[in-house]
């Protein structure tokens, strides 16, 4: 029996590998003083509360360069379901030497861990977490965890990312949102390598109920922030992930985090705004154009079919501009949407 025992051990171990068990702490706070020059940290922050009364944990890596130096703030998938930042973020710190870098990069690779869990986009309560900053002390559940991360997270960064992918049923260039006006907003979002740039200030209002996107309230709160999409949802894409390292390995370049000449390339296709285009009707819908075309006004778009495959409605560019996402999922009900059109500072 013993001998059967330490065989299925055996197999278990050759099978999964020896994984080295450390026990990673659940810090209330990030007092960043704390934490040992010269090393890569890896901690449990403990937002809340759940329902078997265990704290609500996001993960945290912090690389502790020596102490003169900025802090490079990371958050990824505040959306549970886009993944490729996370993915980027662990990259990044594998090819990270603390020893040899100024300053601190901290990174959460999950910051709506229950929502990641869960494979969802939203919070539990099925709010979106980035229209609630500053959230409310004493609010519901999402205000509560918007809350958490405004006051724990963010006044520890003088530069942030925060890395985005499009969401269920659609899918996205690799686009960053920030101020092109901001010159080192614009350079930050330049050396990322975006396809597409849409410039703002990021305070657009979401109705009267809702509150500000974490970029808009870091900037509020004085940290140069920018909103990065990195393509799909709800997988690892080897090219985005790729990009994203190598961009935000050269930011840290020009960062003076560590050494190294950046290369800051031309900013291109620069929008000064955009919007999605929504259906009217309902049907399968056929969305006719690809991800960073550039279309001319009156182009056809897409065309919507009932169950009998007869044309419903034909939806046509309102003016000229680029394709920065589309709609992959061809069951629509009125509403749905169509592609997010970029228009161009300058037309090509
Ligand atoms: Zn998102």
């Amino acid at each position: 029996m013993k001998i059967r025992i330490l065989l299925g051990f055996l197999i278990m171990t050759s099978i999964c590998g020896w994984s080295q068990v450390v026990s990673v702490p659940t810090l209330d706070s990030l007092v960043l003083s704390s934490f040992e020059e010269g090393k890569i940290h890896k901690v449990w922050l403990s937002l809340g509360d759940d329902g078997f009364a265990n704290p609500i944990q996001v993960p945290v890596l912090i690389a502790k360069g020596s102490n003169e130096g900025k802090v490079l703030g990371l958050t990824a998938a505040i959306h549970g379901n886009e993944l490729n930042g996370i993915a980027i973020i662990q990259k990044v710190f594998a090819s990270l030497d603390a020893a040899q870098m100024k300053g601190t990069i901290i990174a959460i690779p999950g910051l709506n861990s229950l929502a990641i869990a869960n494979q969802r986009r939203e919070f539990v309560d099925q709010q979106d977490l980035n229209r609630l900053f500053p959230g409310k002390e004493n609010g519901n559940r999402s205000q509560q965890m918007a809350f958490q991360i405004g006051k724990k997270i963010i006044p520890l960064f003088d530069y942030h990312i925060d890395l985005h992918t499009a969401s269920f049923g659609r899918e996205n260039t690799l686009y960053g949102r920030g101020d092109m006006q901001d010159e080192t907003l614009s350079i930050m979002i330049r050396i990322l390598e975006p396809d597409i740039i849409v410039s703002n200030k990021g305070e657009a209002s979401f109705g009267e109920a809702s509150g500000l996107t974490l970029r808009a309230f870091a900037m509020k709160k004085g940290v140069k922030s920018i909103t990065v999409e990195y393509g799909n949802p709800q997988v690892f894409q080897k090219e985005m992930i790729d990009r994203g390292v190598v961009g935000i390995q050269n930011l840290l370049k020009w960062l003076d985090f560590v050494k190294g000449e950046a290369k800051i390339p031309p900013a291109k296709n620069v929008c000064s705004r955009s919007y999605w285009l929504f259906t009217k009707k309902g049907g399968y819908l056929e969305v006719h154009v690809s991800l960073n075309q550039v279309v001319k006004k009156g182009e056809l778009l897409a065309t919507l079919r009932n169950p009998f495959g007869e044309v419903v409605e034909e939806y046509f560019a309102p003016e000229s501009g680029i394709v920065i996402g589309k709609s992959t999922n061809p069951v629509n009900i009125s509403g749905g949407r169509i592609i997010h059109l970029g228009v161009l500072e300058s037309r090509p």
